[in-house]
């Protein structure tokens, strides 16, 4: 038996999504740019994803772009700034971004541009003074998260928007963990960029959306065709944006059962907490995701932990990170100052709308034997 709680590493597929993507994989394989019959089905399925999107995220369809998911959806954001807005050489992020944007920003600076990375509290959250002190006339850029995918933690959207928008740089919003967990409504959060990934939210892998608000022109970010309006050229993945706009269509439906899920988490929190001494829950101080448990245990290693979880079928992440052959928290625990003892034993618990109460109740009896059977063959922490 396989109990998943990895769900921000990726989603299972809902019944309902394969069910849409089935007819587009079988008998309707029509090139959504051909003008036949075929042809005809695929783009009007196009259209509806489109508007499926759009509901979801409080835009208009044309503000939609389909691609394959977070990476490319950043990826496209810091490149196409970058080339829109030769003048403004100045990019602001924070320091517990995703790898993704890590990287691109790594890529800037060979070409020039200043990144000013902002730290976060112990909590994980960010410091809107020192976020409003850094911006700069030539900034072209603030990107931040929605949700942190390790720790859950939110940042404050609503006051980012305020303090950036009123200095005139644009704002782009990696939304990846956020979609489906907390309410986002861009018709009233006057957002520049803003990017989503199918698979986070129980639909298909390789899937995603840039939105882009109308009126902000970037360079096309893959040349070759007219299709995606000729800013993203390649035959389209009509079978997955089918199944993105299911999915898209069925977080709006789901939305009331977030806060279950939060009620689930905070069960699972506060039983760890009463039958294991020596865990520090990253993040609980700052408003969270309510799908998402950052625990470190002391004096344990989180691989270790991960690894007996799963010869139980348990499914969890760790919040290291092997760098130079040799295990480091990861760069999201590290700015947040974790102690090094609980940083080294983190794990990730993260639910979604299919966990039950009965999978948490089996992860609740063996978690705190397994804690002490490492703990007990640890040489530094046995008693
Ligand atoms: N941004 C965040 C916050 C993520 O958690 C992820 C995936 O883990 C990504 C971006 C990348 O998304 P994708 O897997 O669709 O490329």
């Amino acid at each position: 038996m396989i109990i998943y709680l990895d769900n921000n590493a990726t989603t299972r597929m809902a019944p309902e999504v394969l069910a849409a993507m089935l007819p587009f994989l079988q008998e309707s394989y029509g090139n959504a740019g051909s003008a036949h019959v075929l042809g005809l089905l695929s783009e009007g399925a196009l259209v509806q994803s489109r508007e499926q999107v759009a509901a979801m995220l409080g835009c208009s369809p044309a503000e939609v772009l389909f691609n394959s998911g977070g990476t490319e959806g950043i990826n496209h954001t810091f490149r196409g700034v970058f080339e829109a807005f030769p003048n403004q050489r100045h990019f602001i992020i924070s320091a517990v971004e995703h790898p993704a944007v890590l990287a691109v920003c790594e890529w800037l600076k060979s070409q020039g541009a200043e990144v000013t990375s902002l730290g976060v509290d112990r909590d994980g959250q960010l410091d809107l003074a020192a976020l409003a002190a850094s911006i700069r006339p030539d900034t072209a850029l603030v990107s931040l998260m929605a949700a942190n995918n390790e720790s859950g933690v939110l940042f404050p959207l609503d006051k980012v928007v305020q303090l950036v928008k009123g200095k005139g740089a644009l704002l782009h919003v990696d939304a990846t963990q956020s979609i489906g967990k907390a309410p986002l409504d861009l018709a009233t959060l006057p957002i520049d960029l803003l990017n989503v990934s199918g698979h986070k939210f129980h639909g298909p892998k390789g899937t995603g959306a840039l939105f882009i608000r109308r009126g902000l022109r970037l360079k096309p970010f893959m040349l070759g065709g007219h299709q995606e309006r000729g800013r993203r050229g390649g035959t389209e993945n009509v079978p997955g944006i089918v199944g993105l706009g299911k999915a898209s269509e069925m977080v709006l439906a789901h939305l009331p059962q977030v806060a279950a899920m939060g009620g689930l988490r905070d069960h699972f929190e506060s039983a760890i907490r009463d039958s294991i001494k020596g865990v520090h829950l990253h993040g609980a101080g700052a408003p969270r995701l309510p799908n998402t448990s950052f625990m470190g245990f002391q004096g344990l290693e989180g691989e270790a932990l991960l690894m007996k979880l799963s010869e139980r079928g348990v499914c969890v992440s760790t919040g290291s990170a092997c760098t130079t052959g040799q295990k480091e928290p990861s760069h999201v625990l590290r700015a947040m100052s974790a102690p090094k003892e609980f940083a080294l034993g983190t794990i990730r618990i993260s639910l979604c709308r299919y966990t039950t109460r009965d999978e948490i109740q089996t992860v609740l009896e063996m978690l705190p034997g397994i804690v002490e059977d490492l703990r007990g063959s640890n040489p530094f922490t046995r008693a």
